[in-house]
């Protein structure tokens, strides 16, 4: 292979699967953690299984050249369950990947709600209230039942309620920011996530949508803050969204259920069924009471309200 086509092929996208258990699977830390010293670390996605195969599922890292040896022991680490050599490594041809990301996806719909990529803009219908997610580098494309069951529970409220101060905690892609922008367009949103990567998503997500980045009503205001720790986010809020997980839940609900005003909503996601009990008593423990549960899949998206 010449010099040139070497550089080519290490500037390419690189995927490595490798087989998981589900206790494996959920318990994937951040690439960060597991690759400290990479400038670029990968990208770890994990592939919930078809429901013919309950227990297969996969751990999928996403390099942006080629994986080492060094890469696949780590990964390795993570999944002690999947056996020597098991992992598979391949080149994803850069511009196939990004026209799958992009066509891959079809719209979802969830309520008048329907997320699509720009090259769906046909099904969005006079009624709907389209909102346009590039598939990128952050959580959020409306594929996941968690993303669907909040725009589910955004789209039952906005039937009843007006809210003018809304929060979004770990916004991904932005696409719950969104869908409250659009459904109370007089309220000022903001929206933040722990990942500075996701944030620069939602960044661009926001502006494909044509809607300003401020603090003005209107607007969505974009921050990186870990659960509700930041001075933007003290509230009160009249509606907090919450897709994260079980774990940053619970941690996170004192300081969550603080930010509501009185009588205010709060939508959670990110759990599982299991674990519905517990996060709800995280928050019933801070003066909230649960007036809503919705199951999608085993992920249940609970609305509480704070007395
Ligand atoms: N809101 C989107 C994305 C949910 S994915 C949707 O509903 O589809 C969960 C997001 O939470 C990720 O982007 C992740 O980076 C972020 N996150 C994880 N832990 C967090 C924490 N402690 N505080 C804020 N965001 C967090």
């Amino acid at each position: 292979m010449s010099a040139d086509a070497d550089a080519a092929m290490s500037a390419a996208t690189w995927r490595v699967r490798l087989p998981a258990t589900r206790a494996e699977a959920e318990a994937i830390p951040f690439a960060d953690d597991v690759f400290p010293d990479a400038a670029d670390p990968p990208t770890l996605l994990v592939d919930e299984p078809d429901p013919g195969a309950p227990d297969a599922w996969t751990l999928d890292a996403w390099f942006a050249g080629v994986p080492t040896a060094d890469d696949l022991a780590r990964l390795h680490t993570l999944v002690s369950s999947a056996a020597a050599g098991s992992a598979v490594v391949e080149r994803v041809p850069d511009a196939d990947w990004v026209t799958l990301s992009q066509a891959g996806f079809d719209p979802v719909r969830a309520g008048r709600f329907v997320v699509h990529t720009a090259v769906h803009a046909a099904a969005v219908r006079a009624s709907d209230i389209g909102i346009v997610i590039e598939a990128g580098l952050a959580f959020g494309t409306g594929q996941h039942f968690t993303t669907r069951g909040c725009l589910a529970a955004l789209d039952g409220l906005a039937r009843r309620r007006r809210f003018a101060r809304i929060a979004d905690l770990g916004t991904g892609t932005g696409v719950l920011a969104l869908a409250a922008a659009r459904r109370w367009p007089q309220a000022r949103v903001v929206a933040a996530d722990i990942d500075p990567v996701a944030v620069a998503v939602a960044s661009a997500n926001v502006r494909a949508n044509g809607v300003h980045r401020s603090r003005r009503r209107g607007a969505i205001d974009l921050i990186v803050a870990a659960g509700a720790h930041h001075r933007c986010l003290r509230g009160p809020f009249d509606l907090v969204t919450a897709n994260i997980l079980a774990g940053p839940l619970i941690a996170m609900a004192g300081p969550v259920a603080a930010t509501l005003a009185p009588g205010g909503v709060l939508v959670l996601a990110g759990l599982l069924t299991t674990q519905a009990t517990r996060v709800a008593a995280a928050y019933t423990a801070r003066g909230c009471r649960v007036i809503g549960r919705t199951d999608h899949g085993e992920w249940p998206t609970l609305v509480l309200q704070r007395a």
